[in-house]
């Protein structure tokens, strides 16, 4: 008897983006703030009087609540994953059928294309202007003549820091017939969401999560939010306990904390525009090698000639960044990452 793997997991390795020991990680935009002591303590009280036997809240109740306290929300319409990440193959296998169609963008969030492959449905791709901006009427026509049945894509944009506006998205929404993801987990970063009116909308589900603006990525904890219908298929599809009851006490005492969440949002976005300012001196100086793209997020994106020796620079000076063929990504930091990680860039770029 002999055993083979099927061709679509055939080929796969498991994730791992980097490896090594990096004192400056600026690779996964991940939020360089430590939750304070005070609220570290509440969460440890949380965990201590956890019914350890027993299973989850399988609607994580409280937790969708504090939620849609903090986004003003009715918490009806969320639903909480293990990780956006998780609602993404939720709604890959289950909102697509064998042979779909998915329409989803190059560049974009990478794990779009490899949840649609396990599902079994075809990507298209929809490749960006050299600016790394959407023409979004050729995107809705792209997604009319493939008969898109689900088109997903990020907002604010991995890897390219752009967003696109409330308008835009809208217009897209309401002319496809496909339904439309939209993965907002920079947007607390923006002001451009469209979480207000997700209601109006018989085809929109909105991705948030806590792992980036709310400096959670260890706890595993993201949110689907749409209408009622969207949102009991979500409900009745996804794993009964996926959210463990651990995080959904720390995520309940985090949401609590509105205060502490927008104070951790305005210093990453001044770490960013920092970042951002330092890097367009080094445009200036280094033009025809580089360019950095205006960014609405927590990471900048930069297309910079021979980007593999730079970043095996940083690399060698213990920095790790997000490597993309032309391009670099990189996560605002501390005041210190951010300094040593630009001394670094720029004796690199120098080379
Ligand atoms: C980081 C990221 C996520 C993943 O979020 P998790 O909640 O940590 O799984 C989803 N989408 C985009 C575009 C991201 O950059």
């Amino acid at each position: 008897m002999g055993y083979e793997l099927n061709e679509k997991i055939r080929d796969l390795k498991p994730y791992d983006p980097i490896s090594g020991d990096f004192p400056v990680r600026l690779d996964a935009n991940e939020s360089f703030i430590q939750v304070p002591q005070k609220i570290l303590q509440k969460i440890s009280d949380a965990v201590l009087s956890i019914p350890y036997n027993r299973y989850p809240d399988p609607l994580a109740k409280e937790l969708c609540e504090s939620f849609g306290n903090y986004y003003h929300l009715n918490s009806g319409l969320v639903t909480a994953g293990n990780g956006s990440d998780e609602l993404i193959s939720v709604i890959c296998s289950a909102f697509l059928m064998k042979g779909d169609t998915m329409l989803t963008m190059s560049p974009d969030f990478s794990m779009y294309r490899f949840y649609a492959s396990i599902a079994e449905a075809k990507a298209e791709l929809y490749y960006k202007k050299p600016d790394m901006t959407i023409d979004v009427d050729k995107l809705i026509a792209m997604a009319n003549s493939s008969n898109a049945k689900l088109v997903i894509f990020s907002n604010p944009c991995n890897p390219t820091s752009l967003g696109l506006k409330r308008e835009d998205v809208r217009r897209l929404v309401t002319s496809v017939n496909a339904l439309v993801v939209l993965d907002e987990a920079y947007m607390d970063f923006w002001d451009e969401s469209l979480l207000d009116e997700v209601v109006s909308y018989d085809n929109l589900i909105i991705l948030r999560t806590c792992s980036k603006a709310f400096a959670m990525a260890g706890i595993r904890l993201g949110f689907a939010v749409a209408n009622r219908e969207l949102t009991n298929a979500m409900k009745a599809v996804k794993s009964p306990y996926n959210v463990n009851t651990l995080t959904q006490k720390a995520g309940f005492v985090i949401l609590q904390e509105g205060q502490w969440l927008r104070s951790c949002i305005e210093e990453v976005k001044a770490s960013r525009d920092m970042l951002y300012e330092r890097m367009s001196i080094l445009e200036s100086n280094y033009a025809q090698r580089m360019h950095v793209y205006p960014s609405v997020t927590n990471f900048l994106f930069v297309k910079i000639s021979q980007a593999d020796d730079v970043y095996y620079q940083l690399v060698k000076s213990g920095i790790a960044v997000r490597y993309f063929g032309d391009f670099l990504r990189i996560t605002a930091g501390t005041k210190e990452e951010n300094e040593k990680f630009l001394l670094a860039f720029e004796k690199a770029i120098r080379l």
